[in-house]
């Protein structure tokens, strides 16, 4: 039998995954831009992905704004992006997954009682993102479990960070611009992976959606940096493709704020009715587009 001389590879696939849950800023351009300016520059296709599972936050109108300011930048995607809330089921099956493996629990905790626990213990150890859980509900009998459960107590899902990394072992992930980096979700503690209102999580859904969409390098910000500890965990455990990464710089304005955080003179649609142009715009967040 003969080699086939051409071998296709794989396709490269970039993605930009914003929340609809506001107007896309200079600081959304710029992340847009960057993956897709990466993306040709490497031959891959970009896609879009429309990230809404947070029903409290996100808006229809805000991503039909999305689609709008993305195209008059000059962006194209291919048809129908994904949206995250019409594919539910598929986060449930993760959890169901990760649940075989005995590493989800129903915490019944409100924000209070778990700022009560952690101030009465005297210790207050931070994860990248607030206060780590003191695990409270880990340690509930499977009766106390099933009691509140029956009894209609409403309760959110976290994954057992001690056991989870256990199972899965020493891991690293790749990042264009720092390296090999070893994943250390630990610092997070037992992280939600279901919210109590809306069944899943941005680590769960994102982490599922990037690989059922083949996405070969993800890129977003630095802000973003620290969750990818947790997806790589999650990608281990569900058995799931490894990416690479791809953090970009944050943009910031003259007097050293994110722009994330500015007021709405900066969304794209304000700088559009002010009369400035897509070029305008790349221009701001020093973008330089070689067409
Ligand atoms: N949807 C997230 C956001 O708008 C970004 C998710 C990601 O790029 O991983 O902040």
């Amino acid at each position: 039998m003969t080699t086939p001389l051409v071998t296709t590879l794989p396709q490269q696939i970039f993605r930009f995954a914003p929340s609809p849950s506001g107007h896309l800023h200079l600081g959304h351009a710029y992340s847009a831009l960057f993956s897709w300016m990466q993306a040709r520059k490497q031959g891959a296709q970009f896609i879009l992905r429309i990230e809404d599972i947070d029903t409290t936050r996100c808006r229809k109108e805000f991503t039909e704004a999305i689609y709008k300011d993305l195209s008059w930048l000059g962006l194209k995607w291919p048809e129908s992006p994904r949206i995250q809330s019409e594919h539910m089921d598929e986060y449930h099956k993760a959890l169901t997954k990760l649940h075989s493996q005995n590493l989800l629990y129903p915490c019944f905790c409100t924000r209070k009682e778990i700022q009560n626990e952690v101030q009465q213990s005297g210790r207050a150890p931070h994860g990248p993102d607030e206060i780590i859980y003191p695990g409270t509900c880990r340690n509930l009998s499977l009766a106390q479990r099933e009691k509140r459960i029956t009894q209609g107590d409403s309760y959110a899902l976290r994954l057992d960070m001690a056991q989870a990394c256990n199972l899965a072992g020493e891991l690293y992930w790749q990042d264009v611009r720092r390296g090999k980096i070893k994943a250390t979700p630990e610092i997070f503690g037992d992280v939600v992976l279901a919210r109590k209102d809306i069944h899943t999580s941005y680590h769960l859904s994102v982490t599922v959606d990037d690989a059922l969409q083949n996405i070969s390098c993800i890129t977003r910000g630095t802000d973003l940096y620290e969750a990818t500890h947790i997806h790589r965990l999650l990608q281990a455990l569900l058995k799931l493709p490894v990416p690479i990464w791809h953090h970009h710089d944050l943009i910031h304005d003259e007097e050293g704020n994110r722009l994330a955080k500015r007021h709405n003179a900066l969304a794209i649609r304000e700088l559009r009715d002010q009369g400035q142009s897509p070029e305008d715009i790349k221009r701001m967040v020093g973008i330089i587009d070689q067409g």
